[in-house]
């Protein structure tokens, strides 16, 4: 069976092109980049060429990139190292809709005796700017704010906030895993001061991230040891995966413009197909301003799961809006703080596209998804009792 795959928000496939690119750097090219010796010195050429291609992406400077391992570990690295370079300020901000690589560290850090504040989102998963602006003092340390939410594909005003967070000499680091690729972003013209990105989200293979790090930012490793990425990140580099994710990024500028067309008139149609279809359904985030490629849909009366079963009996993969992963069958935090109602919040369906999504499979979903909604609330006693009389 070959797969439908709407569920590149959690992972995308590697590019072929960026499989090529990396392929010499197992077995032939093996060199440590940091090797005096002229085989070291190729890949550390490559790594370097990466570097600008990374850059270039972001509108920023080579030397503003730490390569990292992940875009969790690119998360907790830019939120303890303002909390090291600002001993005296024991305030953190960040966003009661982050993901976890952000909220988990900020709770932890409540335990070492943080003052962390939340902000809130509106109905549609908007970011309350007024709370931010009340909660920014000369305590703040960091604020954490992510470019584009993962489950809902919700885009948060960023610059604006990280205007509001400089205006009180904190520093803003923003989350842009799911932006990077998907929206244009400019750091030369931005004042945000640290920005997480990661490979495995935007075709580059799972493993790899990246720290931006304005120029003149102070900064605190997380890693400690060798010189590598210019002391700020110790750890003999993953040239290959540098080199993949250098490659991602230089195509993920060249299909931007496809995203924000084809990927995003499919996922239009994906969307308006299904709202039209199939009632008492919701979409997640409607009203705010959307990646091109999410939708997240809540359907009443329906386990999130039990869709997510029937799909995948079909070869069609998407995500629900419940924290399954974590044994539980609460909704995820997103929905609850976008205070989505707890029968919709349990039947939301996440689909995200990229451009591998073709039309004939969005046709499949548009032709599959109406039958199933409707023989499972027609199987769940509240379903049945709450539509009847309806059609
Ligand atoms: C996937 C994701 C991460 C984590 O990136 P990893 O490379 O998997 O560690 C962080 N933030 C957001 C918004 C994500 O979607």
């Amino acid at each position: 069976m070959k797969e439908i795959y709407l569920d590149n928000n959690a992972t995308t496939k590697v590019d072929e092109d960026v499989f090529e690119e990396m392929r010499p750097y197992f077995c032939e090219l093996y060199g440590n980049p940091s090797s005096m010796h002229f085989f070291g010195g190729q890949v550390q050429s490559k790594v370097t060429e990466a570097r600008v291609r990374v850059a270039e992406l972001l509108g920023a400077e080579p030397e503003e990139i730490i390569f990292t391992a992940c875009g969790t570990e690119s998360d907790n690295a830019a939120i303890r190292s303002a909390l090291e370079v600002f001993p005296e300020r024991r305030h953190i901000i960040t966003s009661r809709v982050e993901h976890p690589a952000v909220l988990t560290q900020c709770r932890n850090l409540t335990q070492k005796g943080y003052r962390v504040t939340e902000i809130g989102v509106d109905g549609a998963g908007r970011l309350d700017m007024e709370e931010l602006k009340a909660a920014v003092d000369t305590d703040t340390a960091i604020v954490s704010l992510m470019w584009a939410n993962n489950e809902t594909g919700v885009i948060f005003p960023v610059e604006e906030a990280a205007a509001i967070t400089k205006s009180k000499g904190a520093l803003f680091h923003s989350d842009a895993v799911q932006a990077i690729g998907k929206i244009p972003i400019n750091m030369a013209a931005s004042s945000i001061d640290m920005l997480s990105l990661s490979g495995h989200k935007l075709h580059a293979p799972k493993g790899i991230g990246a720290l931006y790090l304005r120029r003149g930012t102070p900064f605190r490793p997380f890693m400690v040891g060798g010189h590598q990425e210019k002391s700020r990140r110790a750890g003999t580099e993953n040239a290959a995966a540098i080199i993949a994710l250098g490659k991602a990024c230089q195509l993920a500028g060249q299909y931007m413009e496809v995203e924000n067309t084809v990927v995003k008139a499919m996922r239009d149609r994906l969307q308006e197909s299904l709202m039209a279809a199939i009632p008492h359904a919701r979409i997640n985030g409607g009203g705010a301003e959307l990646l091109p490629n999410t939708t997240s849909i809540a359907f009443e009366f329906v386990e999130g799961e039990a869709i997510l079963l029937l799909l995948s009996e079909l070869g069609i993969c998407a995500s629900s809006g419940s924290a399954c992963t974590s044994g539980s069958l609460e909704p995820s935090h997103v929905l609850r703080a976008m205070g989505v109602p707890f029968t919709c919040a349990h039947g939301s369906i996440r689909f995200s596209l990229s451009r591998y999504t073709t039309d004939a499979e969005i046709d499949t979903v548009i032709r599959e998804m109406p039958p199933i909604i409707a023989r499972l609330r027609q199987m769940s006693p509240f379903g049945r009792e709450f539509l009847k009389g309806e059609k």
